[in-house]
């Protein structure tokens, strides 16, 4: 019976940028595949719903759009719930606390944002660490994806980057080790991502924030967080 419900609903159209790694990416061995914390949250939540999970890989700056216009139905892409987005989105609860970082290769004597004045810094554009380079007065440089802001670094291109923490950590851990640092900003806060929806979908956003809560209380959240953070 249940089976039958589940196949007359409309699968959930998500939209993600498969490189903001830990939470969305795809690697090598399995390019149809998307790994990560947000995309198996994503898809506990779809079978909550008893909706057929269909991610789609964009551009971070064409999310909003097309969740606006309902070409898709939630971004799931590591986005920051802030006052100027929740004009044209709804977001659902948080499921993660992030901040932004600077990421530079070591002994770059980079220690402040104030450092980072007259030196070129690689930002993902539409993101809120491309919002605030931007606001600082910084000569920035704007990619579609993550992976080609850090690879840019990593060829000599910028000579630093302003990311989300966890994607700086996650870079440390591997390829970036011992090559690479992270340089807080003290005068930046807490952010809190979070799945964004049409503005319109009220129905949607209490469906998701319903499963959100039953995937805590059965403990398949925190399970999902230990995997994908070690914590
Ligand atoms: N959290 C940042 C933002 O919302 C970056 C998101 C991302 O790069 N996918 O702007």
């Amino acid at each position: 019976q249940d089976k039958a419900a589940a196949e007359k609903k409309e699968p959930l159209r998500v939209a993600t940028n498969a490189t903001f790694v830990p939470f969305e990416f795809k690697d090598d061995a399995n390019p149809e595949d998307y790994k990560g914390f947000e995309m198996d949250l994503i898809k506990a939540v779809g079978k909550e719903l008893g909706r057929e999970v269909q991610i789609n890989n964009l551009p971070f700056s064409g999310i909003i759009p097309v969740i606006q216009q309902g070409d898709m139905d939630i971004a799931a892409a590591g986005m920051t719930m802030t006052q100027e987005r929740a004009k044209n989105v709804l977001f659902a609860a948080p499921f993660y606390e992030s901040k932004l970082v600077i990421l530079a290769p070591n002994g770059s004597g980079i220690t402040s944002i104030d450092d980072l004045q007259g030196k070129t810094v690689a930002v993902q554009m539409g993101t809120t660490g491309a919002g605030y380079a931007e606001q600082k007065g910084l000569n920035i440089k704007q990619f579609d994806h993550n992976s080609e802001l850090i690879m840019d670094l990593q060829v000599g291109g910028a000579q630093a980057g302003i990311l989300d923490k966890p994607v700086a950590d996650y870079f440390l851990a591997q390829d970036g080790k011992g090559k690479y640092e992270i340089i807080d900003i003290p005068d930046t806060k807490s952010e809190y991502l979070a799945f964004a929806l049409n503005k319109n979908n009220t129905e949607l956003q209490k469906e998701v924030n319903a499963a959100l809560a039953k995937l805590k209380e059965t403990g398949e959240f925190q399970k999902l967080y230990k995997q994908w953070f070690n914590t």
